[in-house]
């Protein structure tokens, strides 16, 4: 990091729920697979296939290990956003579980990916039951259990929020998912890397993750398809070959599909350490703004929050306008996140949040190259600004 030294001035990155940089080691590990080792892995009949297919195995591999799956269980896609859509509309097309409904439960602060697929479902026949959450952003297991009927096919819900950083209890979820006889799925793309998780343990019958949410390059990702108890039936949407065991036809990112595998081992082994730094920086700069700046709200639940995230509101604060004054620093006000219009945070709205109160909202999120240099900068810089607005 010393290239970090060498800027004056820098600005301030604290926006890795949207992207995160890449590892520079993540780099070293795919530039051969551009160059030299640019092969085909479908193109097992000559020497440059097989090594790029033998390549693919063990990312597969690293990943599966990372959660906990067999690596026959890992579906290459081109981000999460398609796992979500191949989870979601690869289960509803099945005919396998076309006898028994078409009702699909999930939660209203989802990310758009899981609404959109849901709400096009809808279109097409399906009955989706929006889940509420209380005010810290959780969702209630009773009101779960009465959604769930006999047509219920699928439950959706995330590990981790992407806006507020709250964590659903997805263990008591596959439980009583599992007791109902429906299956579960989970887009955990800001919680893969961050935080423990193993689909056997936790129950998980489909999950959706992102390399570019965990210091990995963007366009790749995985779907998590459970082949045992049960053997989930899921359809493919993109045809044209039969790769990934028929679910996701394409010529394989080999490159994007190595640098995942290497960021899974990465996080893997750096989970426990990292995670406790970030955590304390994260708790610091809660304390820092709280103590320098009245009238915060934080959005959220404390407790069952990721470590890297922080979204807080301030009382009387336009988070635009708050932005626009300290541009060094990348943050994201919840009312811009989610599209290219603006339009108040559909999470802290279902929490109960006033449009006053989503208009003041900010979302700090933390990553592995964050120092403690520029979370005292960020603190310094934020009192300032609502000290001159105010
Ligand atoms: C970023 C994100 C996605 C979309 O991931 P892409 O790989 O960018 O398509 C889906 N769900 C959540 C929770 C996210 O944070």
């Amino acid at each position: 990091m010393e290239w970090k030294f060498l800027q004056l001035n820098a600005p301030i990155y604290l926006d890795n729920n949207a992207t995160t940089p890449m590892d520079p080691d993540v780099l070293t590990a795919m530039t051969p697979y551009f160059l030299n080792k640019f092969g085909n892995a479908a193109s097992r009949n000559h020497s440059f296939g097989c090594e790029a297919a033998g390549a693919v195995e063990d990312a597969r591999q690293q990943i599966a290990k990372l959660i906990g799956a067999d690596v026959r269980e890992i579906i290459f896609t081109s981000g999460a956003t398609e796992a979500v859509n191949l989870a979601i509309k690869g289960v509803a097309e099945s005919t396998f579980y076309a006898d028994k409904g078409r009702h699909i439960v999930t939660v209203r602060t989802e990310h758009k990916a899981v609404l959109d697929t849901c709400a096009w479902l809808e279109t097409k026949g399906w009955h989706v039951t929006y889940l509420p959450v209380d005010e810290f952003g959780l969702i209630g297991l009773k009101q779960l259990e009465a959604a769930i009927t006999d047509q219920t096919v699928l439950v959706c819900v995330m590990h981790a929020n992407n806006e507020t950083g709250v964590i659903q209890p997805i263990q008591e979820i596959a439980t009583l998912c599992k007791h109902r006889g429906t299956l579960f799925f989970t887009d955990a793309t800001q919680s893969v890397g961050k935080q423990l998780l193993d689909v056997d343990d936790f129950g998980i019958d489909l999950l959706a993750m992102s390399a570019h949410k965990m210091y990995g390059p963007k366009g790749v990702g995985v779907l998590f398809v459970r082949r045992r108890k049960p053997r989930v039936r899921c359809e493919a949407m993109i045809h044209g070959g039969g790769h990934e065991r028929g679910m996701r036809s394409g010529t394989l990112n080999v490159p994007g599909i190595i640098g995942m595998g290497a960021v899974a081992t990465l996080c893997r082994q750096n989970m426990g350490t990292e995670q406790q730094r970030i955590r304390n920086l994260r708790d610091e700069l809660q304390r820092g703004l709280s103590d320098r700046i009245s009238g915060i709200v934080i959005n959220g639940s404390v407790e069952h929050r990721l470590v890297n995230t922080l979204n807080i509101s301030i009382e009387g604060i336009d988070s635009e306008v708050l932005m626009e004054n300290i541009p060094d620093i990348a943050v994201s006000s919840s009312s811009a996140c989610t599209s290219a219009a603006l339009q108040p945070s559909h999470v802290l709205a279902a929490m109960g949040r006033s449009d006053g109160h989503i208009a003041g909202s900010i979302r700090f999120s933390l990553g592995r190259f964050t120092t403690a240099i520029e979370i005292a900068k960020t603190v310094e810089a934020f009192a300032a600004a609502v000290n001159s607005l105010r």
